[in-house]
């Protein structure tokens, strides 16, 4: 196995020199971006870089993985941790903030370092994977709350780690019986898709066998080059082994800002079977000025999906923001006002109508 998987994952490259002497020989390097760099470190895979079509700002995949001296461009509300997770946390691995759904960091490594990450204090913390202590103390905490049904297992990028520890989480988790569905949060389809073996595919589809928990695989597309051909197989493997595949996109400026390009991948994706789920604004994190938009850049999109695309293809449009809330549907405004009886509403295309209360 030559080119398998873990190979390419010790491959990716780590720094812009390293980058741009193996994958990117035209990048231009500025004292900007390496003091962007060292505030959070570069990875990108080979696979990755090879979906990079010019080597700047303007592509859209290298703008999501290549270091801007524009991430030093400060922001009186970014934060290091931007939905408060850390207060939110009963174990230092698990985080919980709906009373049936908890988040289980498994680890801190990704293959690649997106730009716009709202977990930079997770990721550049390079810390050990999850270990077998750990497992048995978050299986204990579930099985005492047993209200907590779904848990989302994330990161870092849950599955850079072997099959044995993916299948260890499995494990601990298939062993507490109230946790009904496990969804795996994975930027691996679109970043490195040798990942998914038939051996990884295995693991994830016997999680369910004899009562054990429903699996979904979240995965992260933000533009349509993503969906390489060795993507779309990837994705193929996990829904043809019964786990359906969801995305969740991050709308970032330059990136997929622009109501044909986000129809575009959602339609690519719904092609391949693969919901979209969440298209989600940029969070306040640090260093991602350049990728936020305004929140009516968004709305401008949605209509766009909404007039143009089938029903299963159009993702929910949500802010994330800190603390108990949870996320916030964003959606143009259908109900314009209430009129003795009558409630006025609008189609997409402003056609005004009175929907009659019951008599
Ligand atoms: C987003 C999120 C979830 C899952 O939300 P869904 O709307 O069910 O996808 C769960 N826990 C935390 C902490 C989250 O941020």
């Amino acid at each position: 196995m030559a080119d398998s998987w873990q190979r390419q994952l010790r491959r990716a490259a780590r720094s812009l020199d390293e980058l741009r002497a193996r994958f990117l020989p035209g990048l231009e390097i500025t004292p900007e971006m390496r003091e962007a760099e060292r505030r959070f470190p570069t990875a990108v895979t080979e696979h990755y870089a090879s979906l990079v079509e010019r080597p700047d700002f303007s592509d859209p995949i290298f703008r999501q993985c290549v270091p801007s001296g524009e991430e030093l461009v400060p922001a009186p509300w970014a934060s290091r941790d931007p939905l408060a997770e850390e207060p939110c946390s009963p174990l230092p691995r698990l985080v919980r903030r709906y009373p049936d759904r908890a988040v289980l960091l498994a680890c801190d490594a990704c293959a690649c370092r997106c730009r716009h990450c709202f977990r930079k204090r997770v990721s550049a913390r390079g810390g050990p994977a999850v270990s077998d202590a750990e497992l048995a103390a978050v299986a204990r905490w579930l099985r005492a709350n047993p209200r907590v049904e779904d848990v989302l297992v994330s990161g870092g990028d849950p599955l850079v780690l072997p099959d044995a520890r993916v299948a260890a989480i499995l494990g601990a988790l298939r062993s507490v019986p109230t946790v009904r569905v496990v969804r795996i949060a994975t930027r691996l389809p679109a970043t490195l898709p040798a990942r998914f073996t038939r051996g990884l595919v295995r693991i994830l589809a016997a999680a369910r066998r004899g009562g054990g928990p429903a699996v979904f695989v979240s995965a992260h597309f933000n533009h349509p080059r993503e969906l390489a051909p060795e993507a779309a197989e990837a994705c193929a493997r996990l829904v043809d082994a019964g786990i359906p595949v969801q995305n969740q996109a991050v709308l970032l400026r330059g990136v997929n800002d622009d109501p044909a390009t986000m129809e575009a991948l959602c339609r690519a994706l719904y092609r391949i079977r693969v919901r979209p789920y969440y298209l989600f604004q940029a969070d306040l994190a640090e260093g991602i000025e350049h990728l936020r938009t305004p929140l009516a850049t968004g709305l401008r999109i949605m209509a766009r999906l909404r007039a143009n695309l089938s029903g299963p293809a159009i993702p929910n449009f949500c802010l994330d923001p800190p603390g108990h809330a949870g996320k916030i549907e964003l959606a143009p405004a259908t109900v314009a006002r209430r009129v003795r009886g009558t409630t006025e509403v609008r189609a997409g295309d402003g056609t005004p109508f009175r929907y009659p209360d019951p008599v």
